[in-house]
């Protein structure tokens, strides 16, 4: 299909949010690549699974986001080249490029953890991380009057640190208002050593569990599912004990990694055990390769991977590509700015907002971020979908 100036792999927030800039700014010749006939709005697939929003809010076709003058090509991306700058797309046709944009987001692998996938969409098993099991999330809820519910958080990177632990307190929550909730045994599984990593969003939501009553396991993993038994393994890798708990409902987060195809391709950081891409922490561009920039799940970031992050990181790569598409180095920086709305009740939210150093980066200074407040949740609900869909997608916001 010829050569492209700048081509997009992935037209999700990151694909999307960049082509609008670079039109925006009038660069032309822009290829996106895209198989899915469907854009996702992620973030709200934790309100869908706990039955606080419809999952078709979150879907629009993926041709009513593609920017105006921004050739779309509905096939998906088998292999890049970076040395003769080409893309094997499906259905046997290749194309070359000028310059690349990575950004096809991260792969959920349900076979990570032996019996997930076969227990993932039955056996009392959910996960709000694919939309065709975020609906079912809300069903189990809603049915639970007793038993033991187990909330599970990957030990590899995974898109929205905070979204295994935000699906317990809105479960929680609604046991608790339906008074249910002494009957039912919450089991938190999370394999960092703290519940969240800047330690002072971590003290409250410590509080946020003891509230609940939520056992949480730190430093443990979910290792294995027996979906017949409904029973999971539980391994301790502070004493590298296992235990097997038996559940009456379980929400899975999958283990992530870069897609099959990015792990083994020459733009992958051999520093990154998952196969992310490799990118300059600042300027987002290819160490080796120049005319290859990286953002969003894909990219290889000392950071959390979220839709906030990608908000910051768009306008960094659209203005560095202009730089070289124009001979210059890049000028722009991106500081690893990223958001984890951790909601912690039917009616209640904490935004959490930091950079690289974990330093707390609000976007509303004058606002007490550092506790649960109803204004952030309402914000997240009714202010966050729109401005996604009217100013991220657009190259407004
Ligand atoms: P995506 O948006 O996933 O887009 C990737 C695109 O690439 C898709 O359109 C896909 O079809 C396409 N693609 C895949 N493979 C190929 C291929 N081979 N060729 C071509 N195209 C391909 N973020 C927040 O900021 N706040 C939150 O509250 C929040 N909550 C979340 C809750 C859940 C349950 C989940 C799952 C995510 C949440 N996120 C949140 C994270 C956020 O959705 C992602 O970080 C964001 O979507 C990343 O954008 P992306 O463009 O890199 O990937």
């Amino acid at each position: 299909t010829g050569r492209h100036r700048v081509a997009v792999i992935g037209g999700g927030s990151a694909g999307i949010s960049v082509a609008a800039r670079l039109r925006r700014a009038g660069a032309r010749d822009i290829t996106l690549i895209e198989p899915s006939d469907t854009h996702w709005y992620q973030p709200l697939w934790t309100l869908v699974g706990g039955g606080q929003a419809p999952l078709r809010i979150s879907r629009r076709p993926e041709g009513a986001v593609i920017p105006d003058d921004v050739r779309w090509i509905r096939r998906r991306a088998l292999a890049v080249d970076p040395d003769t700058r080409t893309v094997t797309l499906s259905e046997g046709a290749e194309l070359t490029y000028e310059h690349l944009v990575m950004a096809p987001g991260l792969q959920l692998d349900w076979d990570g953890v032996p019996g997930l996938a076969e227990a993932v969409g039955h056996d009392a098993v959910s996960s709000n991380y694919a939309p065709q099991y975020a609906p079912r999330t809300w069903e189990l809820i809603r049915q639970m009057r007793s038993g033991t519910a187990v909330f599970t958080h990957p030990a590899s990177p995974l898109k929205c640190g905070g979204a295994p632990q935000k699906i317990a307190y809105l479960a929680a929550d609604s046991w608790r208002k339906r008074n249910v909730l002494d009957d039912i045994r919450i089991i938190l599984v999370i394999p960092d050593p703290t519940m969240f990593k800047v330690p002072v969003w971590s003290q409250v939501l410590e509080k946020v569990a003891h509230r609940y009553g939520i056992e949480v396991r730190l430093r443990s993993e979910m290792t294995a599912v027996d979906g017949g038994r409904r029973e999971i393994t539980v391994t301790d890798h502070a004493d590298g004990t296992q235990e097997t708990i038996g559940y009456d409902f379980l929400h899975a987060v999958p283990p992530q990694s870069a897609p099959d195809w990015v792990k083994t391709s020459p733009l992958a950081d051999r520093a990154s055990p998952q196969g992310f891409v490799a990118a300059d922490r600042h300027t987002l561009q290819h160490p080796t390769y120049d005319n290859v920039f990286s953002l969003g799940d894909v990219a290889h970031l000392p950071t959390s991977k979220t839709g906030a992050a990608v908000r910051k990181q768009a306008p960094v790569v659209a203005a560095n590509l202009l730089d070289v598409l124009n001979g210059r180095s890049p000028s722009r920086r991106y500081d690893g700015y990223t958001s984890c709305p951790l909601v912690t009740a039917r009616d209640r939210m904490l935004l959490a907002e930091f950079d690289y150093d974990l330093r707390p980066a609000p976007t509303f200074p004058l606002i007490d971020t550092f506790k649960e407040r109803r204004d952030m949740w309402l914000f997240k609900r009714y202010v966050l979908p729109p401005a996604y869909w009217h100013g991220m997608l657009t190259g407004r916001l």
